[in-house]
């Protein structure tokens, strides 16, 4: 993972509650969760952007969406529906520079795009 705040957490040197980690990937609540459920999961190559995803991490990116079902499942809300969200660069609000993919959930999202 490149040197974001996310490779710190994916080394242990600063704190995260981690709730998921496999070969491929790591996952951890958001520190200013935006919903009751907000989970990060996070790849561990270094993928700044989703920009910067290569045909040849097809894999990976499905493997990230997995895990966030998988996660879904296991927490009971499933059902009840989440959201999942990738933002890339400026106008969609990225800050940190490691791809990584929101996942939401826990009571009705607001709906709409802006
Ligand atoms: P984005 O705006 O898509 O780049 O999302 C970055 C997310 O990382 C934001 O929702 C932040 O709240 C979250 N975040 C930043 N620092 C930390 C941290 N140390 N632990 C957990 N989440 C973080």
């Amino acid at each position: 993972m490149n040197d974001t705040i996310f490779g710190k957490i994916l080394r242990r040197e600063i704190p995260a509650d981690i709730v998921y980690e496999d070969d491929d990937l790591i996952a951890f609540k958001d520190i200013s969760p935006q919903a009751p459920v907000h989970v990060l999961f996070v790849p561990k190559a270094p993928i700044a952007t989703l920009n910067d995803l290569q045909p040849n991490q097809a894999e990976l990116l499905g493997k990230l969406f997995l895990a966030a079902a998988a996660y879904a499942k296991r927490q009971g809300f499933a059902d009840n529906g989440y959201r999942c969200v990738i933002n890339c660069n400026s106008h969609a609000g990225q800050t940190v520079f490691q791809l990584h993919l929101h996942l939401l959930a826990g009571a009705p999202l607001r709906s709409g795009f802006g």
